[in-house]
This record gives C-alpha cells, sequence and structure tokens, in this order.
C-alpha cells in the first residue's frame, strides 16, 4: 500500500502508520452516550471515524479492518435522565428503555449521514462486558493501582504517576496534584487531578450490579472510563492499533483509559495511534443548549437539508481543523454536493474504468492524514479533465467509497425516477451510439428501477394492492418510497 500518515496525539505528530499484525487493524472509537440526540459536533467524530475506517479499507481491503464502536448506556448522565423520564419504572428498566430510544436514533443519525455500520457494537452494560470491566477492577486492585473506599472503588493516580506516563495526551500539570483527594464524577476539569472512579458504590435508585471483589460485596456500576478500556481489549486485545474520538475525550475519559489498560492489562502502550477530530464551533462560539445553538440532524431535516451535506461539509473542512458551522456554510455545502450530483449525472451511464492516475492522486491526499479538502479538489480537477469522458465515472464512483455521498445511490435513483417518461427499450439500433445505454441486468440498480417502472403502471392503472406490494419490494432494497404529486420519489434508507 502507499504510505499513510496519521497524527498521533501520542507522540503530536504526523507518522507512518504500522499496523500490529499485517492481517488486520484493530480500531476503537468511542461512540455515544445515549441521552440525547447526537448533535452535529458529536456527529462530526463519526463522520470522522467513518473516512478513516473507509480510507484503512480503501488502501488495504474490506475484510482488513475491524471497527469496534461501544455505547455507553449507564453512566451519570444515562441515569439521571432516565430517572426524570420513567419515574415510575424500576430504575434498571427505566435506564434500558430510555438508552434504547436513544440508541435508535443515534443509528438513524449514522445512516443519514452515511456512516457505515461497525463490525462491532458493544453495549457497556452487556453482560460479558461488565464482566470484563469487573475483571479490569480486581487486576488494578490486585497490583496495588486501586483501593476500595465506602463501597466505591478508585484508581491511585499518584502511585501510578510515579511508575508510569500520567498525561500522555495532554500536558498535566501534576504540581498541583493533591494526594487521596477523590473524583467521582465521569467528567471533570484537567485543573483537578485526582483519583477517579473505577467502580461506583451502589446508591439508592440506581441501577445495580453484584460485584464480589476479592471476596467484599460491592455492589454497584462501572465509572465511565473503565468501560471503554474493558470493551476494548475485549473486542481486540491489547494492545490495539487506533482509538478515535472527540478532541474533548482527550482528558480525563482517554488519559484514565491508558492508565487502567497500562496496570490492568499489563500493556505499556495500551494503543499505538490516539486521532481525535478538533472542535465543532457554531456560530464562532462552543455548542450548548443554554446557548441554543444546539442542532441535530433533524434540524437539518426540518429546514429541508439533505444531512449528506453536513457530511460534505465536513469533508471539505478536515478532521484536524476547528470547524465553525453556519448554516450558509451548509448551505453553501449543500449547493456543491448538489452540483456534483448534476455533475455525475452528467457522465451519463458508460462506467468506463478507474483512471489510475487520478486514484493515485486522491490516496495520495486521503493517505496524508485524511486531508480530505485535498482530495475533494482531485474530484475537482476530475470534472475539469479530460479523463471524465470515458473513465469519469468508474473513477468518481470509486473515489466515493471513501467520500460516501451516495453518488451511486443518486445516479440510480435519477435513471429509476426519470425512466417513465425516457424510453426503457433493451434495443440498440437507434441509441446504440449515445451515451444513455440501459442498466443491465447484474446492475445493482437494474432490479430497483424494474419494480420502480413496474410500481408506476400500477398507480397508473389504480391498481394499488399491487402498488403497495411492490413499495415493499423496494424497501427491502434498502429504498424508501415517497409519493408526490410529481410521483414517486425514492431514496436511499
Ligand atoms: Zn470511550
Amino acid at each position: 500500500m502507499n504510505k499513510l500518515f496519521l497524527y498521533n496525539t501520542l507522540t503530536r505528530k504526523k507518522e507512518e502508520f504500522r499496523p500490529i499484525k499485517d492481517n488486520e487493524i484493530g480500531l476503537y472509537t468511542c461512540g455515544p452516550t445515549v441521552y440525547n440526540y447526537a448533535h452535529i459536533g458529536n456527529l462530526r467524530s463519526y463522520i470522522f471515524a467513518d473516512i478513516l475506517v473507509r480510507t484503512l479499507r480503501y488502501n488495504l481491503g474490506e475484510e482488513k479492518v475491524k471497527w469496534v464502536m461501544n455505547i455507553t448506556d449507564v453512566d451519570d448522565k444515562t441515569i439521571r435522565d432516565s430517572k426524570i423520564k420513567y419515574p415510575d419504572l424500576p430504575s434498571m428498566e427505566a435506564l434500558q428503555k430510555f438508552t434504547k430510544e436513544y440508541e435508535e436514533y443515534f443509528w438513524q443519525d449514522m445512516q443519514s449521514l452515511n456512516v457505515k455500520t461497525p463490525d462491532i457494537i458493544t453495549h457497556a452494560t452487556d453482560q460479558k462486558y461488565i464482566a470484563g470491566m469487573q475483571e479490569l477492577v480486581k487486576n488494578i486492585v490486585d497490583k496495588g493501582y486501586g483501593y476500595i473506599k465506602e463501597g466505591s472503588v478508585y484508581f491511585d493516580v499518584q502511585k501510578f504517576a510515579k511508575n508510569h506516563k500520567y498525561g500522555n495526551l495532554i500536558n498535566l500539570d501534576m504540581a498541583g496534584f493533591k494526594a487521596g483527594t477523590r473524583v467521582d464524577a465521569d467528567e471533570y476539569e484537567k485543573e483537578n487531578v485526582q483519583d477517579f472512579v473505577l467502580w461506583k458504590g451502589y446508591k439508592e435508585g440506581e441501577p445495580v450490579w453484584e460485584f464480589d471483589l476479592n471476596g467484599e460485596k460491592l455492589p454497584g456500576r462501572p465509572g465511565w472510563h473503565i468501560e471503554c478500556s474493558a470493551m476494548g481489549e475485549l473486542e481486540l486485545g491489547c494492545p490495539f492499533d487506533i482509538h478515535t474520538g472527540g478532541i474533548d475525550l482527550k482528558f480525563p475519559h482517554h488519559e484514565n483509559e491508558i492508565a487502567q489498560s497500562v496496570v490492568g492489562y499489563n500493556c505499556e502502550q495500551p494503543i499505538n495511534y490516539w486521532l481525535h477530530n478538533e472542535h465543532l464551533l457554531v456560530d464562532g462560539q462552543r455548542m450548548g443548549k443554554r446557548f441554543k445553538n444546539f442542532y441535530t440532524v433533524n434540524d437539518l431535516k426540518a429546514k429541508g437539508i439533505n444531512p449528506l451535506a453536513y457530511r460534505y461539509l465536513c469533508l471539505q473542512t478536515g478532521y484536524g481543523k476547528p470547524m465553525n458551522f453556519t448554516w450558509d456554510a451548509l448551505r453553501a455545502a449543500e449547493d456543491g454536493l448538489k452540483h456534483l450530483y448534476n455533475q455525475v449525472r452528467e457522465l451519463g451511464r458508460e462506467r468506463g474504468e478507474v483512471d489510475s492516475r487520478f486514484k493515485e492522486k486522491f490516496k495520495e491526499e486521503l493517505n496524508d492524514d485524511l486531508n480530505t479538502s485535498q482530495a475533494m479538489a482531485v474530484v475537482k480537477d476530475l470534472f475539469k479533465s479530460r479523463i471524465k469522458r470515458d473513465n469519469g465515472l468508474a473513477t468518481i464512483l470509486d473515489f466515493d467509497k471513501v467520500l460516501g455521498l451516495n453518488l451511486y445511490e443518486e445516479l440510480r435513483t435519477t435513471y429509476s425516477t426519470t425512466s417513465t417518461s425516457t424510453s426503457t427499450s433493451t434495443s440498440t439500433s437507434s441509441s446504440s451510439s449515445s451515451t444513455t445505454t440501459t442498466l443491465q441486468p447484474e446492475d445493482p440498480g437494474f432490479k430497483l428501477k424494474e419494480l420502480i417502472e413496474k410500481r408506476q403502471k400500477a398507480r397508473d392503472h389504480k391498481n394499488f394492492e399491487e402498488s403497495d406490494q411492490l413499495r415493499d419490494e423496494i424497501e427491502k432494497l434498502g429504498y424508501v418510497v415517497e409519493d408526490t404529486k410529481d410521483g414517486q420519489r425514492i431514496y436511499k434508507k
């Protein structure tokens, strides 16, 4: 493969990526804490992780990357808000019902943004992971880096910092550290370097798991940081290759993940490459509910904006730069996306072959720490070049394996929805010289196109029973059918 360079937060350098194993790359992404809708700042992290995974696969092949993402379905916030929403349910039931709902919304957002589904999705409350977390806590305690206080278990940061490095991802001022001070909260400021909680002792009204730690009964629940250390190790081993997340997770979450795994798994460097995407600002400000600038995918949809315009905007910026979100910037991105769709449509339906020179350039930009803004410039160059006439379509569809802008689906939908007005005859006598050759049966769009045409006929004949059956068949292929006054509108689920 071409060399792939990634900016590693651990070394503060752009480094050549060297996987631990040739045949499989392990990648872990800190997933959402499912207590609310994800806002576009959170979503930037998942678009970034998706681009990274797609880039690795573009270089190495589909089967070489194992992508794990967790769902944090137990922590301070999920417990707090599930109690508010379902005060009458037992706490465990309330937590499960509440987090399931927001997890559903999350996957809908991922689909709208065309983020691939991770190979493995881990839920923190899954019994096998709870058992793994408890084992990790026990290892830490047995090695003398954890202690019990009032029913909870804490990590001894001072002892750790004597023998290992604490402050791998950010510079921590250990001078201000007060030994023996503890913090129970999952999230805290960098100024307060304190012993953090591994296992939280039972509090009334909270969901509870039994935990027998060397004979001592410690009913309670895991802390947030221990969740990711344990789930990462259980699925990918220790060490593994890449860990991603938003920049705000560097401390305390990721720093504590490192400390836990170093001790508990006897692994001096648990993860070789730490990648963090930069902040998202809204109109130059931090995003937050109290600033009333907390935007979700549903907000984009409500304004009639295709969520993929947001993906396009993220691609233009690149993950490593702070991004300032404005509605104007998003609308400009949507215009850019529409323009790209038009350009792709104008290429006709002759695929040609992937142009190796353009592919090389495109890959070179991606492999330079996922420089997607430059990769998008290569796309522009492609449409300016002569290559586009013969090999444009194959080349741009190849690029879209990484860009993920649904170019293929857009193309197919266009031809499918307009097919009732244009001839679908397979006769080649008069149209052989034109670029509008019909889809071939082996083409994935072929069946869809057939179904759409059949359904249109059924509707023209007011045969609504058949039309409904055909709608079901179309939906089975992963598309949604909408009947508008201008005819059927088909789009990807
Ligand atoms: Zn995490």
